[in-house]
């Protein structure tokens, strides 16, 4: 079946490659078409001005597009928000939030376990910017939030399931102490997912996520998303976010005049990730909506697994210690309990008694587990810390952080379990060479 339709003869060659072939716009998709497209027509001259008057339609891919906005909505109706904004990265949708939050001389406090990437951000970036963040050192002490939040405080950040610790957070604890002062808090779910906890179901007011882990979970794209809850209010939160409720530029109605509840997330789409441009790509958008479509399937199966596989590595006289809240002796086990009742999530660290030596030859050894920096992977992964992603931590944090020379990360992935114990075997008997030689 020919996908164009005839062509005026009388046109030039080089007028029909342009023009020759035509979108079927009549054909129905069962998934949602990739709309790889720059941008799109508008119907016509006053439909143009209309567009660009209220929002509604697509215009350019920038702004917003087909493919994007369904993989958009999917997500913020899985985290129960009422909106979300996709954006080209984890790190991407970090910066993207806190900057339609934050201005210069403004201040951030954050849970001192806090992935590498958005550490560098807050302590390397946004300082260049003028903006400031100090760091709790324990997320579930109520009274150390209080005590480092300012007059200039615009966001509390931490992340659900802490990566490797697994130091969960009281997401409740921290969200009424954020409240008390009128400041949203941010939660980074990229390691529970919304199938194992919704944080704003709990409190929070914005989530974020690397949707290059489990979102995606097939690992062939990078993307991120923040969802928002849609009830900012500006009786409570105005004077500290005078951008949302100020007269437009041309003393026109503020974002809260013309969105009410969901004033930041319209302002973070159209004035924040428009201008700093992250777009993600209708092609990812795409490949991340396909891997949403088995979130649940993945996550219980690697959950389930990731259950069996730190049990038995705790069983290993090899191994001193496994940092997984779904153990009942680890010290994160009650707040397991209460936020993560499906599974406790599949990215855990582990520590060998042998150190460095140990931990090379234990990686060394294995055949199914990939050594990867990323994670939520179906594949299971496997890093080490110490002589990888946390290079630039003084002793002190390390310390802070659990990881050791003898540390590893796994992701757990859905591979059939006792494969993996055959495998993780092979790691311990290496690392029992290395403890003997
Ligand atoms: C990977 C990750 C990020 C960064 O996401 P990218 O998609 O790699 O930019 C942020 N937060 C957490 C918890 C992550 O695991």
């Amino acid at each position: 079946m020919s996908t164009s339709r005839p062509v005026e003869a009388t046109l030039d060659f080089a007028t029909r490659q342009l023009h020759a072939a035509r979108p079927r716009d009549e054909v129905r998709s069962r998934t949602t078409p990739i709309y790889l497209s720059a941008g799109f027509p508008f119907d016509d001259f006053d439909q143009a001005a209309e567009h660009f008057g209220t929002g509604e339609g697509f215009s350019y891919t920038r702004v917003a597009n087909p493919t994007t906005a369904s993989a958009e909505r999917l997500i913020a109706g899985l985290e129960g928000g009422a909106e979300a904004v996709l954006v080209g990265s984890g790190q991407a949708a970090i910066a993207i939030a806190l900057l339609g939050l934050v201005d210069a001389g403004g201040h951030i406090v954050a849970g001192a376990s806090l992935y590498e990437g958005t550490r560098g951000l807050l302590g390397d970036n946004l300082v260049r910017l003028g903006i400031t963040t100090d760091f709790v050192a324990d997320a579930n002490d109520a009274v150390a939030w209080e005590a480092l939040i300012r007059p200039e405080t615009r966001a509390l950040v931490v992340e659900s399931i802490p990566n490797p610790r697994n130091d969960l957070v009281d997401i409740a604890l921290v969200a009424d102490v954020a409240h008390a002062h009128g400041i949203p808090l941010v939660v980074d779910n990229t390691l529970a997912t919304p199938y194992l906890l919704r944080p704003l179901e709990h409190g929070a007011d914005i989530v974020v996520h690397s949707t290059s882990k489990f979102l995606a979970g097939h690992g062939s794209v990078l993307g991120g998303v923040i969802v928002d809850d849609g009830r900012f209010d500006a009786l409570r939160s105005g004077a500290l976010f005078p951008h949302l409720t100020a007269p437009d530029r041309l003393g026109g109605p503020s974002w809260w005049d013309r969105f009410g509840g969901r004033a930041r997330i319209a302002y973070l789409r159209e004035n924040v990730a428009v201008r700093f441009g992250p777009t993600l790509s209708p092609l990812n958008a795409f490949l991340l909506a396909q891997g949403v479509e088995t979130l649940s399937l993945r996550v219980e199966r690697q959950s389930a697994n990731a259950l069996g596989v730190a049990e038995w590595l705790a069983a290993q006289p090899e191994v001193a210690s496994v940092d997984y809240s779904g153990l009942p002796g680890n010290a994160a086990h009650a707040l397991a309990e209460r936020y993560l009742p499906r599974g406790q999530g599949s990215v855990f660290a582990f520590t060998l008694h042998g150190g460095r030596e140990a931990a090379r030859r234990f990686v060394n050894a294995l055949e199914l587990f990939t050594p990867m920096t990323h994670l939520g992977d179906v594949r299971s992964l496997i890093l080490h810390p110490r002589s990888t992603s946390h290079t630039l931590r003084t002793p002190e944090e390390l310390a802070a952080a659990g990881i050791s020379e003898g540390t590893l990360r796994v992701s757990i992935g859905i591979e059939h379990l006792p494969d993996l114990l055959r495998d993780l075997e092979r790691g311990i008997a290496a690392a029992r060479e290395a403890a003997a030689a």
